[in-house]
């Protein structure tokens, strides 16, 4: 699950040049995490209007990153031709893909946070730094790339405090990692060096 969240409002608005503005939320991730589901997207709508916009309309699809038909939306929603701008509160994989299907300016209304989950009621962030090249299961499913504040892939760096890592208020991860593997077992994970990440499995070239 993508994690994102709400911009300020009044920075959406600073952002919001046009007049006649048509709102589209996401029913996936967005939706998930009580940032741009229905209810969220009413609740945008009031407030641009009390901030004088004209809302041409809004909707909530089911996925924003996955249009299989734009004209599907365009007949389902008439406000989107009126519309001088589309407001998208979803993350930043939906801002994108409408973006190169509609033909005006798509602003987002959240900041894409982090690849998180959701286990229960508790929302996890930053679960996975996807690097292309998953060995989380050698840190007991708590991946470092994305948890620990350097990214260390051999750690711990030694900062941590009474399990605390000293670049942030957050747990050490690797004290979380060494803690897991001793339940599993296989605290022998941890003498295994592990070489540089091949960064060229990483996909940043933007190309489907
Ligand atoms: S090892 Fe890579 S793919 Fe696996 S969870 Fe960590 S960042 Fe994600
Ligand atoms: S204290 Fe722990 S989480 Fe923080 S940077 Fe060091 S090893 Fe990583």
């Amino acid at each position: 699950m993508i994690i994102s969240r709400q911009k300020e409002f009044k920075e959406i608005l600073r952002n919001l040049n046009e007049w006649n503005i048509f709102i589209i939320g996401c029913g996936k991730c967005a939706a998930k995490m009580r940032v741009g589901g229905e209810p969220e997207v009413i609740e945008m709508g009031k407030k641009l209007r009390r901030a004088g916009k004209n809302i041409t309309g809004w909707t909530v699809l089911s996925s924003a990153c996955s249009i299989p038909s734009w004209e599907d939306v365009l007949s389902c929603n008439p406000g989107v031709k009126k519309s001088d701008a589309l407001l998208v509160m979803s993350c930043g994989g939906g801002v994108s893909a409408i973006s190169r299907l509609a033909g005006i300016t798509v602003y987002p209304a959240l900041d894409t946070e982090s690849l998180g989950g959701v286990c229960g009621d508790e929302n996890l962030k930053e679960l996975c730094g996807m690097c292309g090249e998953c060995k989380v299961w050698i840190f007991g499913g708590i991946c470092p790339i994305s948890q620990c504040s350097k990214g260390l892939l051999n750690g711990p760096c030694g900062g941590a405090v009474d399990g605390k890592c000293e670049v942030d208020e957050r747990s050490c991860a690797w004290d979380e990692i060494y803690k897991k593997l001793e339940k599993l077992g296989k605290l022998e994970y941890l003498e295994i060096i592990h070489e540089p990440k091949d960064h060229t499995k990483k996909e940043r070239s933007g190309k489907v």
